[in-house]
């Protein structure tokens, strides 16, 4: 299956400069990531760490590649010299353990704290509640841990795998609103971003206030088996 450049094209003209579009390449080829990068995309995301080892070491190295969905604090060591930004941090044992191995590497990493909203049980993802009294803990543990070498830049989330247009509006408007309370409430000035919003809900998502997006799919159709 080749990579759609015209719906790339499409999407890219449609979020403009406003919102971020992250193309997710998990499972597809090394070819179809370059097809994209000679179109000017930089920023992509994965989601297996010895997939993301192998095709970093083969792209070039000004692609931001983003970390997507879960990952074990034993292997943020392998993607800490590289990696843009991990979304999917869902305790703060693996924000520290970032913060650890972003400080070995002498760098910062963009960590996307990620929200379970959606209705299906999934173990990963804080949830909305938990996450507001964490995050009001954060000056202190901040000044306790340190935590120099992260950047807390804003809230990841998949709202349900549902066709009901308003069930997913609901739940990105939720977000928002979790989003819009911590920005006033705490102060962490890298707080700004919003990723929500993938192939089949990206456009609700916009509406409702993402700044980013990851989008698979949409551009390689439906993904093989890993
Ligand atoms: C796979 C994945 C996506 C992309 O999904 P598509 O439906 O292919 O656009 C986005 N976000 C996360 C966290 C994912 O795991």
């Amino acid at each position: 299956m080749p990579v759609n450049t015209e719906k790339f094209r499409e999407i890219r003209d449609e979020l403009g400069g406003d919102v971020t579009f992250v193309v997710v390449s998990k499972l597809r080829t090394v070819e179809d990531i370059k097809e994209l990068y000679q179109l000017d995309q930089r920023d992509f995301a994965e989601n297996y760490v010895q997939e993301l080892l192998a095709k970093q070491l083969e792209l070039p190295k000004d692609i931001r590649w983003h970390f997507i969905g879960h990952l074990q604090s034993n292997k943020v060591k392998y993607i800490a010299p590289f990696i843009h930004s991990i979304q999917g941090v869902d305790s703060f044992n693996l924000l520290e353990e970032i913060d650890r191995q972003a400080a070995k590497n002498d760098r910062s990493i963009d960590c996307f704290l990620q929200v379970h909203i959606a209705q299906e049980d999934t173990k990963f993802g804080f949830d909305p509640k938990e996450l507001k009294e964490l995050i009001a803990e954060l000056p202190r543990y901040k000044l306790v841990n340190k935590l120099n070498n992260v950047k807390i830049c804003g809230l990841m989330a998949m709202a349900s795998f549902s066709e009901d247009h308003e069930q997913v509006k609901k739940e990105f408007r939720y977000l928002k609103g979790l989003f819009d309370d911590i920005q006033s409430d705490v102060n962490l000035p890298a707080f700004k971003e919003l990723s929500m919003g993938m192939s089949n809900d990206y456009k609700i998502a916009v509406k409702e206030g993402s700044t980013m997006v990851r989008i698979g799919s949409l551009l390689f159709g439906k993904r093989p088996d890993r």
